[in-house]
C-alpha cells in the first residue's frame, strides 16, 4: 500500500523552513526523510549542518545547504562518546548558529525552525530570534516515557542502580531490567544526566514535537507523552522512510554490489548482520561473530564498517573463516540497507537496535537477532523481543556457540516463523499509518497546519 501524497499547502508565499540535523548518521537520516516530506507537500527547505558529518548536497538539488564550524577536531566525531559530543556541539554550535540564521533571517522571512531534540541550544536562539521551534526526536516514544519512568523512581528513591544485578527486573517499567536502562555503564553519568536534563527543559518551549513512530506500534507511550511529557502537540508521523519520498542520505558510500548476490540466494534464506554507524567492538567478539556465522551454516551478508573494531581500521578475519563461507557469506564495509532489508531473500535481521535499523526491519516485515549495543538500542530491544516480540535477544555478549544457537532459532526454526509472522503484521500497521486517513498521515497533516499557523 502506498501512503497517499495529496496534503499540498496553498499559499502565496513559500513558506520557509530551517533545519538542523544532530551530525550522526541515525539523527541525519530521519531530519532529511522529514524534510523531504516537507518539501514534497510544498515548503522551502534550508538545511543547517556542522562541517563535520555534512550531508551531500548534491542527493538534495532543491534544498539551500548552509554549513557552520562545530568546532570538532579531526576524528573527535568518532573517538568521543556520543553524549559527551552532544555536550559539546551544544556549546560550539550555538553561536555559528545564530549566525546563520540572522543572516538567513536578513534575505527574508523563515516560518519556522525544526531541530534535532538533542540541540538544546536552539531554544536560547529561537528565543533571540522570535522564531517559532519544533523539535525532532529520533528514537522512539516509549524511550522518551522510560526516561521519565526512570527520573522519577530515581527521584523518589525507589531505584537503585548500583545495588541491582544486571538482570534484577525493575517492577515498575516492566519488562525493563537494571542492564537495560540507558545510560548504565556510561563512563560519565553527569554529563549523560546534564544533557538528558538540558533535553527535557527545552522541550517543554517548542511548540511541536515530531517521533519517527506510529501509533499501530507505540500508542500507549504517545499517549503517557501527551499527557505528561510534552505539553504541546505532538506529532507520530512515522516509519519516515516509508512516508517520505526517497533520498540517499548515507554518509558512507553503500556497496550495491550485495544485491545482485542477493538475488541469487533463496527467499528469506539470508542474515544480514549490520551494528550501525556507531557501534564498535574487540577483536575477540568479531572473531566470536565470524564463527557464530560460519557454524550457523547460514547465508549471511555481514556489513564491517572500517574503525568499528576498537584501535583497528581494519582487521583480518580468521583462518579458515573465509573457506567455510565463501559459498554463502558475503561482507561489505556499507550496505544501502533499506533496500536489502526489503530484498525478498532476507529473512532475518541481526542488529544492534539503532532506532532506524528497528524501523526499518519492522517495515520491511524482517525478523530480527536483537543485540543492543548503548543507550537506548537495550530498551529498544528489549521492547522488540518482549512486548512487539518481533525479535529474539541474544543476552551474553559475543558467544559462537550461543551466536550460532541463535541464528538458527531465527532463520530455520518455528519460532523464528512466528516472530515473521508477527512482524508482517505490523508491516501492514504501519503501512496504514502512512496511508491517507491513518494516524501518521493525519499527523503531517496537523504539523502543517501548526506551521501555516504561524
Ligand atoms: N545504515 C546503512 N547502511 C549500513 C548500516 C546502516 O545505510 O550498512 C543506515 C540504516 O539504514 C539506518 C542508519 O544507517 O537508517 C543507522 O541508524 P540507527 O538508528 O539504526 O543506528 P545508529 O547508526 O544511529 O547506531
Amino acid at each position: 500500500m502506498e501512503a497517499s501524497r495529496d496534503i499540498q499547502i496553498q499559499a502565496t508565499k513559500v513558506p520557509h523552513l530551517v533545519i538542523l540535523p544532530f551530525p550522526f548518521q541515525g539523527h541525519i537520516n530521519p531530519m532529511l526523510q522529514l524534510a523531504t516530506l516537507l518539501h514534497s507537500k510544498g515548503f522551502s527547505i534550508t538545511v543547517i549542518h556542522t562541517h563535520s558529518n555534512s550531508p551531500n548536497p548534491s542527493n538534495f538539488p532543491n534544498f539551500n545547504f548552509e554549513p557552520i564550524p562545530d568546532g570538532l577536531s579531526d576524528g573527535q566525531l568518532w573517538t568521543e562518546d556520543p553524549i559527551t559530543l552532544a555536550f559539546i556541539l551544544n556549546e560550539s554550535c550555538q553561536a555559528p548558529f545564530l549566525d546563520r540564521l540572522s543572516r538567513l533571517l536578513s534575505d527574508g522571512p523563515v516560518t519556522c525552525i525544526i531541530t534535532d531534540e538533542l540541540f538544546y541550544f536552539t531554544e536560547a536562539v529561537a528565543d533571540q530570534l522570535k522564531l517559532p521551534r519544533i523539535l525532532l526526536g529520533t528514537s522512539s516514544a516509549t524511550c522518551a516515557t522510560t526516561m521519565a519512568s526512570l527520573k522519577l523512581l530515581q527521584q523518589n528513591g525507589l531505584l537503585s542502580i548500583t545495588d541491582g544485578q544486571p538482570n534484577t527486573p525493575i517492577p515498575e517499567i516492566p519488562p525493563l531490567r537494571i542492564k537495560d536502562i540507558p545510560g548504565i555503564g556510561t563512563t560519565d553519568p553527569d554529563t549523560f544526566e546534564q544533557v538528558g536534563a538540558n533535553v527535557h527543559n527545552a522541550m517543554r518551549s517548542a511548540l511541536g514535537y515530531i517521533m519517527n513512530t506510529f501509533d499501530g506500534l507505540e500508542s500507549t507511550a504517545l499517549v503517557k507523552i501527551r499527557q505528561d511529557i510534552h505539553p504541546v502537540s505532538l506529532f507520530a508521523m512515522g516509519p519516515l522512510y516509508k512516508f517520505s519520498p526517497r533520498s540517499s542520505n548515507s554518509l558512507l558510500t553503500q556497496d550495491y554490489s550485495c544485491m545482485a548476490w542477493l538475488d541469487k540466494q533463496a527467499p528469506q534464506t539470508v542474515i544480514y548482520v549490520s551494528f550501525g554507524s556507531l557501534a564498535s567492538f574487540d577483536k575477540r567478539d568479531l572473531v566470536e561473530i565470524a564463527w557464530g556465522l560460519a557454524n550457523s551454516d547460514q547465508p549471511f551478508l555481514w556489513v564491517v564498517r572500517p574503525g568499528s573494531i576498537h584501535s583497528h581500521d581494519w582487521v583480518e578475519l580468521p583462518e579458515g573463516f573465509e573457506e567455510k563461507t565463501q559459498k554463502r557469506g558475503r561482507i561489505i564495509k556499507w550496505a544501502p540497507q533499506q533496500e536489502v532489508l526489503a530484498h525478498p531473500s532476507v529473512g532475518g535481521f541481526w542488529t544492534h537496535n539503532g532506532w532506524n535499523s528497528t524501523l526499518e526491519s519492522m517495515c520491511e516485515g524482517v525478523p530480527m537477532l536483537c543485540c543492543p549495543y548503548l543507550w537506548d538500542q537495550m530498551v529498544i530491544a528489549r521492547y522488540a523481543s518482549h512486548v512487539w516480540r518481533v525479535g529474539m535477544q541474544l543476552e551474553n555478549g559475543f558467544d559462537r556457540i550461543e551466536i550460532e544457537w541463535a541464528v538458527r532459532r531465527l532463520m530455520v526454526e518455528i519460532e523464528g516463523k512466528e516472530i515473521r509472522e508477527r512482524v508482517s503484521a505490523l508491516k501492514e500497521n504501519a503501512m496504514r499509518c502512512i496511508a491517507k486517513g491513518g494516524s501518521s498521515y493525519e499527523s503531517l497533516e496537523g504539523l502543517v497546519d501548526l506551521i501555516m499557523s504561524f
